[in-house]
């Protein structure tokens, strides 16, 4: 393989700072800072000079089209290319595009989910550009990042909430920034995404349709080996991923995406991809476009990505771990304890602000990452449970635990701890012991969320996860800004803070059914197991009056969302149902009946030929397959009749509550018969690959 020049092909297909300041004039450029930066207004010239420029480079570069990429509520990506061609009047063409073009477009939004937001005769949307995430190339094609709006300003992606929350945060943070007296222009969370995926061959991928179609396995036995040598995680990666790794690296380098860690996952044919952290929106797109590219790159070496949640049953499934940290453009992180006692009591009431920020809105949280995928994986004792708690290790829980109780903190002078006045014992990061059943970890200067399913966008959790700290620093500034004295009252708030939140605070195994009933019934934490259950937090009074106060989004906007996830919900499973019922019928059934057929045949030769062969494998097979079958046959029937039932149900919250109470009970119970089915068959008869086959089929 050539060797590459990674800093050279870094951000090589990106319209990224270096190239705004090498091609854009300065006044330009200093313009064009000032809207990233501080979301001024972009003034008409400007965007004309930048389109111009942008342009330019892009066709250097080799792109003959433009597209606005934006997020819909799909969960994927769109983009619809326009060529830069204009026709001149010899006949020829010149190449153009204006500052129109790069700030404004009109997709039809019609075949988008809207969720009833907009009347069917007003089916246009519009993308507008979203400057502070830079524009790149992919395939011959400028893209640049859009919001994705309805004609009427309702947002129809996840980028404008996204944007608006990271909006929010940033008003509150530097109204307590100023009381503290430090020095800020602007505050921003940023995020580092850890991604899982699987790696399968395509030739066998492509013999099973539940993965085509569903991207999970809906049937499968067993393999004799699976994870439970532990061999997998961090082990040597194998020849064919390794060149996969190097390729989708380089492809994500000339992308600009900071793709940085990589290795062997937990199950047979998972790994992980972790990039450098980055600010929130820019990690979101990265995130984005490095699925994408995931399952490029997979493709073009004869493989398949999978990043479903859970593509096979008993084996670990695939999430995403979102580490979020709050900080300011003058280079201080927010969550980082500081030197200072000022800088610890800074960093203290943060803590506290993301603290009550989670118990306050743990709903939020839990329904930011609910969809049918993601519904396998918490509360399996593979990924933390659907209950949202926070880990914060020993040492930050006893300094906690002596501000509460107003008792001097052994790490420290002996003195009972006050703010503002004794420093913070220096606590060495790597003492936060990895807690790996906490969904919500502190990790020395950030956050860990690890309930997001692989596939999720991470705009979901920081949509809620900005606004729920917004939230919380609102009324952290309403109180102190009022204050004339000022540490007593910081004080104070951080000490009620702790006090009224304890219940969110847990350090022990999260997977254990006894935390479950400490959770539920003691604390009085929620444990919104299912999507269907988790949801329809989202229109509690309390949930909206937050995100609409700090216009994260508008009344509309959370009904439409409420409903399409939900509608992704039940139409996802509903696809999975009916894909079993075809496998079934047309696939699983007519293979037990041919091997029944021949083990019948077997056992009649055999007694021909002599009376006194007893034939117990062959009879005894085909009486329990035989049993099999019509178990089959009854659960098939009764999964007809609920996906009938499905179709008659017009209230998506009905229908929602059906899947959970219904139609997954209904599959689990087929599933389970033709599972056992494929243990007693023999592999020739058998219509697909088995989980053997499909997990170690990648050498
Ligand atoms: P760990 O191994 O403990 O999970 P890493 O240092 O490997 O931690 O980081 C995991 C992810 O967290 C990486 O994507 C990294 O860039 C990101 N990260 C590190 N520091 C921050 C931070 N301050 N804010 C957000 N993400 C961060
Ligand atoms: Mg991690």
């Amino acid at each position: 393989m050539e060797k590459t020049n990674v800093p050279e092909l870094f951000g090589s297909l990106v319209f990224n700072d270096r190239e705004m300041k090498k091609r854009l004039s300065a006044d330009v450029y200093t313009s064009l800072k000032k809207t990233i930066d501080e979301n001024a207004r972009l003034e008409e010239n400007v965007a004309d000079a930048v389109a111009e420029e942008m342009k330019n480079w892009a066709i250097e570069n080799g792109a003959t089209h433009f597209t606005h990429w934006f997020q819909p509520l799909t969960g994927v990506t769109a983009e619809k290319h326009d060529s830069f061609i204009e026709p001149t009047n010899d006949g020829g063409v010149v190449m153009e595009f204006s500052g129109k073009e790069l700030i404004k477009g009109e997709p039809d939004a019609s075949s988008f989910p809207s969720g009833g937001l907009r009347a069917t005769f007003e089916a246009r949307g519009y993308t507008a550009w979203d400057p502070t995430s830079y524009a790149f190339i992919k395939d011959h094609t400028l893209c640049i990042p859009t919001a994705f709006c309805s004609y009427s300003g309702d947002a129809l992606d996840k980028k404008t909430p996204l944007l608006r929350s990271m909006q929010a945060i940033n008003r509150q943070a530097k109204r307590i920034l100023k009381l503290f007296g430090t020095e800020a222009n602007y505050v921003r969370t940023s995020v580092g995404p850890e991604q899982e995926y699987f790696l399968v061959d395509k030739e066998v991928f492509s013999k099973r349709p539940d993965l085509k179609y569903t991207g999970r396995t809906l049937f499968g036995a067993m393999p004799p080996k699976g994870q439970e040598m532990d061999d997998h995680y961090f082990g040597v990666i194998k020849p064919r991923v390794t060149e996969f790794m190097e390729d989708l690296n380089q492809e994500l380098w000339k992308l600009g995406i900071l793709a940085k860690t990589e290795h062997n996952e937990v199950a047979p044919a998972q790994h992980e991809l972790a990039p450098i952290y980055s600010t929130t929106n820019i990690a979101t797109d990265s995130n984005q476009l490095t699925m994408e590219i995931m399952k490029k790159v997979a493709s073009r070496h004869g493989m398949e990505c999978l990043l479903h949640e859970k593509p096979f049953a008993g084996v670990n499934g695939s999430g995403k771990h979102n580490n979020w940290s709050i900080s300011t453009d003058t280079g201080i992180n927010l969550l980082s304890p500081g030197k200072t006692p000022y800088e610890n009591a800074q960093f203290l009431l943060f803590l506290a602000a993301v603290i009550q920020a989670v118990d306050d809105y743990q709903d939020l949280l839990r329904l930011s990452v609910a969809t049918a995928g993601n519904d396998h994986r918490l509360g399996a004792n593979e990924a933390p449970p659907a209950i949202i708690s926070i880990f914060l290790g020993d040492e930050l829980t006893a300094i906690l635990n002596a501000i509460r109780d107003d008792k001097p903190y052994e790490g420290t002078e002996n003195v009972v701890m006050k703010l503002g006045v004794h420093s913070l014992p220096r606590f060495s990061r790597d003492t936060t012991d990895r807690n790996r059943t906490s969904p919500f970890a502190f990790t020395g200067n950030k956050f860990e969320f690890r309930s997001l399913g692989s596939s999720n966008s991470i705009a979901c959790c920081n949509i809620m996860l900005n606004a729920a700290v917004a939230e919380s620093l609102r009324q952290y500034a309403d109180i102190l800004e009022k204050s004339d004295d000022f540490e007593a009252d910081l004080h104070a708030l951080i000490k009620k803070v702790i006090t009224d939140h304890q219940r969110i605070l847990f350090d022990g195994n999260g997977y254990g059914e006894e935390w479950i009933k400490e959770a539920t019934e003691v604390r009085g934490l929620s444990n919104l197991r299912t999507t269907a259950d988790a949801m329809p937090h989202l229109l509690d009074k309390k949930n909206m009056d937050m995100l609409m106060a700090h216009k994260v989004f508008t009344e509309t906007e959370l009904h439409s969302r409420c409903e399409i996830m939900l509608e992704n919900y039940v139409k996802t499973v509903n696809i999975e149902g009916l894909t079993m019922v075809d496998m079934v019928r047309k696939n699983y059934l007519p293979a037990i009946e041919r091997y029944l057929y021949r083990l019948a045949e077997t056992t009649n030769l055999m007694r021909q030929v002599s009376s006194n062969v007893k034939c117990n494998y062959e009879v005894s097979t085909m009486e329990r397959l035989s049993e099999l079958t019509d178990h089959i046959l009854d659960a098939v029937k009764a999964l007809e009749n609920v996906l009938a039932r499905f179709k008659e149900i017009d209230d998506i919250f009905e229908s929602s509550a059906f899947v959970r109470d219904e139609m997954l009970p209904s599959m689990d119970v087929l599933r389970k018969y033709v599972d056992e089915a494929e243990m007693l068959t023999s592999q020739r008869d058998w219509p697909f690959p088995s989980y053997g086959q499909l997990l170690f089929s990648v050498n």
